[in-house]
């Protein structure tokens, strides 16, 4: 059985994230999302059983794909899974070096795992969790950047951020 694992931290998951996942769930048998704890970004907007939550709803609508928090290295984490290919999505050169750095690391402490990349859809180029978070937090209308069920508790939790 074929598994894919799509890591990032989801915070919050962009249709641009949904797009790679469900293009990816049409490749593999199984996908695993991944959210990661990542240590780098201190400050996240919402907590890891916020974003497992929304991830999980804006997910459920495919069958072969679930969805696991983890605070460990994704190159450790994947070692549960042998034979599981690593999926991300490319939006522009600068994500290409962060990316083969990214794998370069990720093959030193799991030789055997594989990066596998989809280039993103020309809608969502410049979609990222960062933008979605700056517009929600100025009251920029977010529809079309985000599933539209997530919407309201994007806002409701950039209100909070303001005051
Ligand atoms: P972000 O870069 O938005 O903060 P993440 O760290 O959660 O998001 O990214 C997880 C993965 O999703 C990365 O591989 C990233 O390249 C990919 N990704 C993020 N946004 C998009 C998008 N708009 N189109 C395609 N892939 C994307």
């Amino acid at each position: 059985m074929s598994i894919a694992i799509c890591p990032g931290s989801f915070d919050p998951i962009t249709l641009g994230h949904l797009n790679i996942i469900r293009r990816t769930s049409k490749i593999f048998d199984e996908v695993i999302v991944c959210i990661l704890n990542n240590a780098a970004k201190t400050r996240h907007m919402f907590t890891v059983e916020e974003r497992l939550d929304m991830v999980t709803r804006a997910v459920s609508r495919y069958p072969n794909v679930r969805v696991e928090a983890q605070s460990c290295l994704l190159a450790e984490y994947a070692k549960r899974f042998p034979g599981a290919v690593i999926v991300k999505g490319l939006r522009a050169a600068s994500d290409f070096e962060y990316e083969f750095q990214m794998n370069l690391i990720n093959k030193n402490i799991n030789p055997e795992l594989e990066t596998m990349f989809l280039t993103a859809d020309g809608k969502y180029t410049f979609l990222s969790s960062s933008v979605v978070r700056e517009m929600a937090m100025y009251g920029a209308d977010i529809k079309g950047l985000v599933p539209n069920e997530l919407i309201q508790e994007i806002e409701n939790k950039a209100k909070q951020w303001r005051n």
